[in-house]
């Protein structure tokens, strides 16, 4: 099945987004650089975050400092000690702070235009539930639910209520990520053969009550890392898999009883492609790399925040570090504004999380092979 959510970069269009800016659509569409902050389809789009750790604070609001085409307008949290940390550091007024019980009445508040879900997985849906009804678009962090369920339900109330839905996968706007999509996709290396990856990190021992090792809130390897790996193959070969075999192992069975610590999984993709690749809480790393008819090509790091780099029989891939994170928010707003549909839609987290769905039915068959079904 021809995965139709991947966007392939033609080189020259590639070109001309990095020379003008992180992204291309707004580029190409007439000017965007002023904005009347009276005239809604012209100002930034306002962002609420949800959620105030590790992603938030480290990462998002940083880059909504950059970004050009929406800003921090609003946060929801449940820590009144955050409200004034957050309120002061970004100047955010009082009217756009909410918690977690008042977060519904944001519906009144038209300074928020997008709702930014970065919770633990197993509160994603809630949210975005809460979000959509509430007539706000929403940004949706990776892995997009629990399950496929949890992931259609998403779709599903986004559309009834007229608002769009994307998912926080940051790769899909890198401009290194974008030139390997453009080799496997364009298939410049004749047709991708085998994949290769991997993406983890050694989870530290301060971090044994973190919701990671929780499976009720949607933890493990898998579920956080494993999905890199996962979607990097699918966004080199633009297909979807048909089959997938999973393989669990724990080197710390006393800590990792309830989510796995290190998942081995092998796709077959249509047209005798093969994916091999892995994921853990074990060991630090992040690689893929795609073999085809004609030659090769990967990046190590792949899913890092910064120094992408790669190499390919064509020599090395090298295209300039951007703010992956501004870039994405920046286009999303765009596409909002333009009503234009999104480079990463709810539909290609339902695409991963299938492949998620078969990877537990593997492990509970020890690592028998799952034929995978999917209609969108
Ligand atoms: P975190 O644990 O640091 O932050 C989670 C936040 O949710 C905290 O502020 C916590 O107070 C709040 N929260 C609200 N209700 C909670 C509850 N019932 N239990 C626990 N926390 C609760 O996590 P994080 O690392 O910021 O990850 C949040 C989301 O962002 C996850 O979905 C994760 O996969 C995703 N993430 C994505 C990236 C990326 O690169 N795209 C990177 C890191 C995390």
């Amino acid at each position: 099945m021809k995965n139709k959510y991947i966007k392939s970069n033609s080189r020259r269009n590639f070109v001309k987004n990095i020379s003008l800016g992180a992204f291309g659509i707004a580029l190409t569409s007439g000017s965007v650089a002023c904005y009347n902050q009276s005239d809604r389809s012209k100002r930034k789009l306002g962002i609420a975050l949800i959620g105030l750790g590790y992603y938030s604070t480290d990462l998002l609001a940083p880059a909504l400092l950059e970004t050009k085409e929406t800003y921090l307008a609003g946060i929801v949290t449940g820590s009144p000690e955050k409200e004034k940390i957050w309120a002061e550091k970004y100047n955010i007024p009082e009217k756009n702070i909410y918690n977690y019980e008042n977060f519904d009445s944001i519906k009144n508040n038209e300074d928020i235009d997008i709702v930014y879900i970065v919770l633990p997985n197993s509160l994603h849906k809630e949210y975005t539930v809460r979000a959509a009804e509430a007539g706000k678009h929403v940004l949706c962090e990776k892995p997009m639910a629990l399950n496929t369920q949890e992931c259609r339900d998403m779709i599903e109330v986004c559309n009834k209520n007229n608002v769009k839905l994307s998912i926080g996968y940051r790769m899909h706007f890198e401009p290194n990520t974008q030139e390997i999509i453009r080799m496997g996709q364009e298939k410049v290396f004749g047709e991708v053969r085998q994949v290769t990856g991997g993406a983890g990190f050694t989870m530290p021992d301060s971090l044994y009550d973190n919701w990671r090792l929780s499976k009720a809130m949607g933890g493990g390897a898998m579920m956080d890392m494993g999905v890199y790996p996962l979607n990097a193959a699918r966004y080199i070969t633009g297909l979807e898999p048909v089959s997938v075999s999973a393989q669990q192992f724990a080197t710390r069975s006393e800590v990792f009883h309830e989510v796995d610590e290190i998942t081995t999984f092998q796709l077959e993709f249509p047209n005798g492609i093969i994916a091999n690749l892995i994921t853990s809480f074990h060991a630090n790393y992040g690689y893929i790399r795609a073999t085809s008819e004609k030659g090769w090509f990967g990046l190590e790091p792949f899913q890092a925040y910064g120094g992408i780099k790669g190499n390919s029989s064509q020599g090395p891939i090298a295209y300039p570090q951007i703010n992956q994170q501004a870039a994405q928010m920046d286009e999303v707003a765009v596409c909002i504004r333009e009503n234009k549909p999104m480079r990463v839609p709810g539909e290609e987290g339902l695409l991963d999380m299938i492949v998620v769905d078969g990877i537990r039915e593997s492990w509970a068959r020890n690592g028998e092979k799952v034929m995978l079904e999917r209609s969108l």
